[in-house]
């Protein structure tokens, strides 16, 4: 079986890649593959640092890559956190202080304040033409966190059961979720290129 070297050492990410992948491809973390460095992000839009990640790891290893890169939307805030999500309070990863700055920010903006999650997913193989696509799953942002679960912006992101991120069962979230959509649209596309 072919291996596809995951640009990620997420276990939660690594296992929605091989749900959906691995009866294709053997899927392989970052660490297995032997790179522990941090890439650094340096793109402006979700898949210019999807395709960094991706990249990044077939230049190391030589062998097919696969990676992804989300984040939340907001209309009423012009697509911010957008590509600075996970560094939005100016910290890399304090989901507390990123969830109130989203509050602050939309204080006075009245309801439905509407957004969307985005993944950008790029696969890419030696010599092959590289596969971009994007899911994204939409939603509005509460006035007040609202469950436990998840990570990120979850507790705010009240998605299309009447539930917050927060407060649907893992099985829900990884059935609707960006990420689910955008790996299913890289499935796709491999699909699609094998009948041409
Ligand atoms: P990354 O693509 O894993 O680097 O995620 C970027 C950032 O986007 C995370 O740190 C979160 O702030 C946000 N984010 C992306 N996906 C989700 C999600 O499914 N739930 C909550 N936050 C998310």
């Amino acid at each position: 079986m072919e291996r596809l070297i995951a640009a990620s050492n997420n276990k939660n990410k690594l296992k929605e890649f091989d749900a959906i992948l691995g009866s294709r491809f053997q899927i392989v973390s970052m660490r297995e593959a032997g790179i522990d460095e941090e890439i650094e992000e340096t793109g402006v839009t979700f898949e210019q640092n999807a395709l960094i990640k991706a990249r990044f790891v077939m230049e190391r290893t030589g062998c097919a890559a696969i990676a992804d890169d989300s984040g939340l939307e907001v209309d009423a805030l012009g697509g911010a956190p957008g590509v600075y999500s996970a560094r939005y309070c100016g910290r890399h990863g304090d989901d507390e202080a990123n969830n109130d700055l989203l509050l602050k920010n939309l204080e006075g903006v009245s309801a439905p304040r509407t957004a969307r999650y985005v993944a950008a997913i790029t696969l890419v193989r030696p010599g092959r033409e590289d596969i971009v696509r994007r899911g994204t799953c939409d939603g509005e942002i509460l006035l007040k966190r609202r469950g436990t679960g998840g990570f990120g912006y979850d507790p705010l992101f009240l998605c299309e059961t009447g539930e917050t991120f927060a407060e649907v069962s893992m099985e829900t979230k990884n059935a609707i979720s960006h990420r689910r959509r955008g790996i299913e649209a890289v499935l796709a596309a491999l699909g699609e290129e094998e009948k041409a």
